[in-house]
This record gives C-alpha cells, sequence and structure tokens, in this order.
C-alpha cells in the first residue's frame, strides 16, 4: 500500500476509516501557502462516537490485559510505519514545515523507532508485585499491588512536533493497556490521520482501541475534557489552555496530565568557552523555527562579556537562514501558520517598545515572498523582566541576558513562570552541579548534553506542566494502582 495525501481525509473511530461529519477542512503547507488537500472535519457527534468506541474496546475487550498482544501490536504499527517512513516524511515536511533534517530525529523517525521502548515495556513492566504479608489489626494478611491500565485516555496534541506528541501519547497509553481518542491539532490533522489509517489496514489493534478525530474545532478537545467516559486527559499545548484543560476537567475529577509551554535559560558561566557556547545556543533557538516548547530562549552570560557575547550570538543566527525545509541543510523552517508569525511579529515589535535592540534579524526575509517565515532574532539591552523575557514567543527568538555570577543566574533562571528545560556551560563539575541543583526545570543540559530520549522522563516544574512524558514515569502516568488484600495462609 501507497500512502497518499488524499488517504488522509478520515477520521479513524471504531476501527473504520470514516468521513468527518462537518465536511472536511483545507490542509496549508506553511513554506508555500499552498492548499495541500483537505482532512476530515469532525464534529461533536463524531467525537462522541470516538469516545463511545473508546470506552467499550476498554470495558469489553481482553486489550487491558493482553501484555503480550499489545506489545505485538505496536511492534506491527512501528513497522508498517517504517514501511512507510519515506510518504510520512514528506507529508510531515509539507504539514509541518519541519526541516527534512528533523525528520531522521524527532519530527518523525524517533518517535516512530520509540514505539519498540513501549512494546517492550508492556512485556518486561512489573505488573504486580508482592508486598509481604502483615497484621493490620490483628488479621494476618498477604498483600499484592497490581498495576493496571486507567481506562479511555483523550489525547490532545499540538501542531510542532506532532509525532513526537502523538506517539509519546499513544506509545505508552496503549502499551499500559487503555484505549485512546487522539485529537490532533488543526495545524497538523494529515501527521496523525495518516497514522491512523496504518493503524486501521495494517495493524491488529482492535476496532475502538485507537480513534483519531481531526477537526478546526478546539471544542472538541474540551468535549474529551468534561466527557465523564474519559478517564485520563494527556494533554500537550501552552500553558493557558492547559489551565481550561485541568478546569474543565475539574466535574468529572479525571486524571489529568499537561506538558506546556518554556522559557528556558541557557546559562553560560565565567568559565566557559563563551564563543562556542553562545554559538550553540544561537544555532538552538532556530531549530525548527524556534517551534519548540524546550528550546532555551533565554541566553544568560556573564555581564562582563555581555557584548561579546552578543557580538559571537549574532554572528551565529544571521548565518543562518529561514527557508524551504526540504531542502537538506535547512534548520530554520517556516512558522506553522500567519497567526503564528504575527504573533511572533507582535513580540518583536514589543522588545523595541520595551527598550530593547533588535541585533540580529527582526523581520521576514526578503528572499521569501510566500510562507510564513521570519529570519533568526535576537534581542538584547531588555532585563529579565521584559514581557520578551518572560512570555513563550515560539520563533526562532532569542533574548540575551546579563547575570553577576553563578547565583544571579540561577535566580534569573528561576525568575520564570515556566520550569521546562535548560543548559548549562561551565568547566568547574563543582560549580555546574551547584547550578544544576538550583534551577527548577524539568530537563537540563549540561555542556550540550542530549536529554531526549524513549527512557528518559520528560517535563515540567511550575507552569510548565504536571506528570512526566516518555521513559517509565511516562508510561506510568497511564496505569493505577490496586492493592489486593487476602488472608495469609501460613
Ligand atoms: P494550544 O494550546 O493552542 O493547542 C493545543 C491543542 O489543544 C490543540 O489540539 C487544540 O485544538 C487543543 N485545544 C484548544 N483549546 C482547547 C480547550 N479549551 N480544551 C481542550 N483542548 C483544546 O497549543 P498550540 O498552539 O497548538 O501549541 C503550541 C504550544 O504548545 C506552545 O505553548 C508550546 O510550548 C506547547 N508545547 C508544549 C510541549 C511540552 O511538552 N511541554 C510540547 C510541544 C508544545
Amino acid at each position: 500500500m501507497t500512502l497518499r495525501p488524499t488517504d488522509s481525509s478520515a477520521l479513524l473511530i471504531d476501527g473504520k476509516l470514516v468521513p468527518g461529519s462537518g465536511g472536511t477542512f483545507e490542509v496549508l503547507n506553511p513554506a508555500t501557502e499552498e492548499v495541500l488537500g483537505s482532512a476530515a472535519e469532525a464534529t461533536a457527534a463524531d467525537m462522541d462516537a470516538a469516545i463511545a468506541a473508546a470506552r467499550l474496546a476498554f470495558d469489553q475487550g481482553t486489550w487491558s490485559r493482553d501484555h503480550a498482544f499489545r506489545a505485538r501490536c505496536l511492534r506491527q504499527l512501528c513497522d508498517a510505519l517504517q514501511s512507510h517512513i519515506e510518504e510520512l516524511r514528506e507529508v510531515t515536511i509539507a504539514e509541518v514545515g519541519a526541516p527534512a533534517m528533523l525528520t531522521s530525529g524527532p519530527q518523525l523517525e524517533g518517535p516512530v523507532e520509540d514505539l519498540r521502548y513501549w512494546a517492550d515495556l508492556a512485556e518486561n513492566y512489573s505488573w504486580e508485585h508482592d508486598l509481604g504479608s502483615a497484621t493490620p489489626m490483628g488479621i494476618p494478611t498477604a498483600r499484592r499491588v497490581l498495576k493496571e491500565a486507567v481506562g479511555v485516555v483523550g489525547a490532545i496534541t499540538p501542531w510542532n512536533f506532532p509525532h513526537q506528541i502523538n506517539f509519546a501519547k499513544l506509545g505508552p497509553a496503549l502499551a499500559a493497556g487503555n484505549t485512546v481518542v487522539l485529537k490532533p491539532a488543526p495545524d497538523t490533522p494529515w501527521c496523525a490521520a495518516l497514522v491512523g489509517k496504518v493503524i486501521a489496514e495494517e495493524t491488529e489493534i482492535p476496532a475502538g482501541v485507537v480513534n483519531i478525530v481531526t477537526s478546526t474545532d478546539h471544542a472538541l478537545g474540551a468535549q474529551l475534557c468534561t466527557d465523564p467516559r474519559v478517564d485520563l486527559v494527556s494533554f500537550t499545548g501552552s500553558t493557558a489552555t492547559g489551565r481550561t484543560v485541568m478546569a474543565s476537567a475539574a466535574d468529572s475529577l479525571k486524571k489529568v496530565f499537561l506538558e506546556l509551554g518554556g522559557k528556558s535559560a541557557f546559562i553560560v558561566l565565567d568559565d566557559a568557552d563563551l564563543a562556542s557556547a553562545c554559538s550553540v545556543a544561537a544555532f538552538s533557538v532556530c531549530v525548527h523555527a524556534g517551534q519548540g516548547c524546550a528550546l532555551t530562549t533565554r541566553l544568560l552570560v556573564p555581564r562582563a562579556r555581555y557584548d561579546e557575547a552578543v557580538a559571537a550570538t549574532a554572528a551565529t543566527m544571521s548565518g543562518i537562514r529561514a527557508g524551504d525545509p526540504s531542502k537538506p541543510g535547512t534548520v530554520c523552517g517556516p512558522l506553522i501558520s500567519a497567526r503564528q508569525r504575527e504573533r511572533v511579529e507582535g513580540y518583536l515589535k514589543l522588545a523595541v517598545e520595551e527598550g530593547g535592540t533588535i541585533v540580529t534579524g527582526g523581520g521576514r526575509p526578503a528572499d521569501r515572498d510566500r510562507g510564513f517565515f521570519v529570519e533568526p532574532t535576537l534581542i538584547a539591552g531588555v532585563d529579565n523582566s521584559a514581557r520578551v523575557a518572560q512570555e513563550e514567543i515560539f520563533g526562532p527568538v532569542l533574548v540575551i541576558l546579563p547575570h553577576d555570577g553563578d547565583e544571579d543566574a540561577v535566580r534569573i533562571a528561576n525568575d520564570s513562570p515556566y520550569g521546562l528545560s535548560g543548559s548549562v556551560w561551565g568547566t568547574d563539575p563543582e560549580r555546574v552541579n551547584r547550578v544544576v541543583a538550583g534551577v527548577r526545570t524539568g530537563t537540563l543540559s549540561v555542556n550540550g548534553g542530549v536529554w531526549y530520549s524513549a527512557d528518559a522522563p520528560f517535563g515540567g516544574y511550575k507552569q510548565s506542566g504536571i506528570g512526566r512524558e516518555m521513559g517509565v514515569a511516562g508510561f506510568e502516568e497511564y496505569l493505577e494502582t490496586k492493592l489486593v488484600a487476602s488472608p495469609a495462609t501460613a
């Protein structure tokens, strides 16, 4: 079978590929503004059917109890997706504007391959353990702890790394024995819909276990949060929407798992190689046009060498062109939409109003008259209280700030509502470790170490989220704990 974009205009509900009751909506290429085609527009009734199917599959099937079968299905899915990897790559570059080079990592191949990690975990996890005997209230009792699937998972995802985030939810949720209703972002429906087609046609995953509902209507996400048949909502997106998700899940008291925004700090200590560190910080904020929640968007450098750091960072950023994502050398592609570009441009204007200087970039690239591109931009001359240093911009925009030593750097890094990620550069391990201990974030890179991996828990402190995705910690988010007590026999 060959996957074609026209295959992506169906919903997956109860094992069947069905049209959306609301017709279709357009899918744009953010690099060219061309209409690529259409995706299925689901309605509240379609979402209702998807939730009903997931509930039935969980309550009446053997899916949640057959660990070996789930592992087999996940490996089938991995194999099937790998057999379509070039078609998926083409769609991912076109729909997401993802630089081609990233599709061999977190934009496609990484998360597809990670399905094997989740399959292995389904097989090897300790589903039951013996807590030993005790005599509560004088009654000799043997105790066992069972780990069980939570039930129906509502997965709501954003557009920036659609495969990474969709599979970081589908993989562990399914491996743990849950059934899922996935609602992807309206900007990137095809990445999810093609996976739905592969699930329906090339795997043994039973009907109702995975349901994929594409729509432009955010209310369908809200429906997953309020419907009492959904046991857990796993959400990745902005902090503002995360707050709404948590509030709307409160009535039915469902478990909520949130991966939200960030404004992470890249801390350069005074014993680090300043030029190399600044160059890495400059490069990383341009990756996928800065549309990564965990990218380091505040660069903290020693005050005494601020001007030197600004020059080194600007030199790297001005050498990175925002360009065609399908070209092998492109690092910085387009933003996802005109709306996101307006948002980013609003922040660039604000930076100047706040007294900042645009050192390099600051607008649309002169050589691109189509596509939602913004030049890699460095903002200097503001302090950490500026809105451009406090708020998530989600574009290729770096704010460079001076610090007065290690403690001050930690203070500035933590002076943020967010706590998602960060980076520390320095040569003295004791100083580096003190900074690591002081920074309140869920992941930290030291001198360029990479925290991204299937077995590495990822998530945020403070308003960057609740819970962890990936790794055993990410798997256990999708489990309940049952304690079974029986009379002790001997
Ligand atoms: P968003 O919050 O606007 O939308 C995310 C998803 O939520 C979409 O599928 C959307 O349809 C849905 N949604 C919108 N309103 C809803 C509601 N009231 N109830 C339920 N669902 C609703 O985010 P976005 O603009 O698509 O993505 C960008 C944001 O995502 C950034 O803030 C970024 O930092 C964050 N993000 C976080 C992580 C992480 O792991 N922490 C990863 C990627 C992106």
